[in-house]
């Protein structure tokens, strides 16, 4: 099977990682302040604040911000539910914006209808989170300006988008926003296994996701209350959790951000070539907004029914027997029975549905050959005849 995703490990980050089991330290070492310091510098922010996982960045995020019980969180409903839960771990009441129907990211159309709803309702989000799908940013711009007009924070869910560019900066740099999210989970751009970053411009967001992610302890004299007692002392200053990074993790991070750019090149050379070969087929293919430069974390084709032909889930089905590991990216999140318990419905959200429908994320990742790309093509082709 070929997969629609994987990792590329090779010996430098096997070493890297040997190297670190037999150092003094397993956690709380050198390497993770060295790859927050990697990442932040190679997408231009001033911090990185490097955590266990995306999911766990997402929630250190939302708290950093405030968000707390009766606070208000949208964000888009085609994406992994992590997006959302954030939301209801802080005790905010979640909800969606539906998607564009070309780029499949947040629409800034329906946001903006949605904010004039919701500031008549006074019932406005403290913070929006556009997700950047597939790895093409959503438009910052557009967002970046309503957030000025009607209050909100954004955190930009950059999971998919290491390494991608809007407007020639790079997804991570914050223009319009206040925390970006990376996931380094094995099928996205870079890996450390598990593992995530929050980066920001903020010094002050920065200090307080550096100690919600570690219990809420600080060592920091600056940040406690009273005097400190000693050398030995530290200070809880708010409920946090454990949600740091280890070494191996942060190590393996190191070593694989030398080989983002040559991740990234090699994900955008192979969305040429499907854009080339599936060209003639009755497919929409990704469509590129001419502002962005997508890091393609997935490549992601719609198949529109013909009647007398296969279907979209006869298509996925005959792909998956001919050994080609598709996937569909994503059943839109108000769908799921947890967040249908919450009062969503479906047709809530016609464009994600739509969407949802006719979606396939095909294989697409570094280590994939040319031969692994024909391979996925011919198939593809024979499941349209
Ligand atoms: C992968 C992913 C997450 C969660 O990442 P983890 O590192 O696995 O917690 C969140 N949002 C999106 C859009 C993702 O693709």
């Amino acid at each position: 099977m070929i997969p629609y995703g994987r990792q590329s490990i090779d010996q430098h980050d096997i070493d890297a990682v040997v190297e670190v089991l037999t150092s003094d330290f397993l956690t709380q070492g050198p390497k993770v302040p060295l790859f927050e310091k990697a990442v932040a510098e190679m997408v231009g922010a001033k911090h990185g604040v490097a955590m266990n996982s995306a999911t766990s960045a997402l929630h250190v995020a939302c708290m950093a911000l405030g968000l707390g019980p009766g606070d208000r969180l949208w964000t888009s409903p085609v994406t992994f539910v992590a997006s959302a839960n954030c939301g209801l771990y802080c005790g905010a009441i979640v909800d969606f914006v539906d998607i564009d129907p070309q780029t499949y990211n947040m629409c800034p159309k329906a946001l903006r209808t949605k904010l004039e709803l919701a500031r008549s309702a006074d019932c406005l989000p403290k913070i929006v989170i556009p997700v950047h799908l597939a790895g093409q940013s959503c438009d910052m711009s557009a967002i970046g300006e309503l957030s000025r007009e009607f209050g909100f924070r954004i955190i930009e869910d950059a999971s998919h988008a290491i390494g991608a560019t809007f407007e020639n900066r790079c997804v991570g740099s914050a223009a319009y926003s206040d925390i970006v999210i990376f996931s380094f989970h094995p099928v996205k751009i870079i890996t450390t296994a598990e593992g995530g970053m929050a980066v920001t411009q903020s010094a002050e967001l920065a200090r307080k996701m550096e100690y919600l992610r570690s219990h809420g302890v600080t060592r920091d004299p600056g940040l406690m209350i009273g005097e400190s007692h000693g050398p030995w002392y530290y200070q809880q200053i708010d409920l946090g959790y454990n949600y740091r990074m280890t070494e191996l993790q942060a190590a393996l991070g190191l070593s694989q951000t030398t080989r983002l750019a040559e991740f990234v090149a090699r994900r955008q050379a192979l969305a040429k070539a499907y854009d080339e070969a599936l060209a003639e087929l009755p497919l929409i293919l990704p469509y590129q907004d001419r502002r962005t430069r997508s890091s393609f974390h997935l490549y992601i084709i719609r198949v529109p029914s013909r009647p007398g032909h296969r279907n979209h889930s006869e298509v996925f089905a005959f792909l998956r027997a001919a050994g080609i590991g598709v996937n569909l990216h994503y059943i839109p999140v108000h769908l799921q029975p947890y967040y249908a318990n919450l009062g969503f419905r479906p047709g809530d959200f016609p464009v994600a549905e739509a969407y949802y429908s006719q979606a396939i994320s095909i294989p697409l990742f570094a280590g994939m050959t040319d031969a692994d790309q024909s391979e996925v093509i011919s198939a593809l082709r024979d499941a349209l005849v």
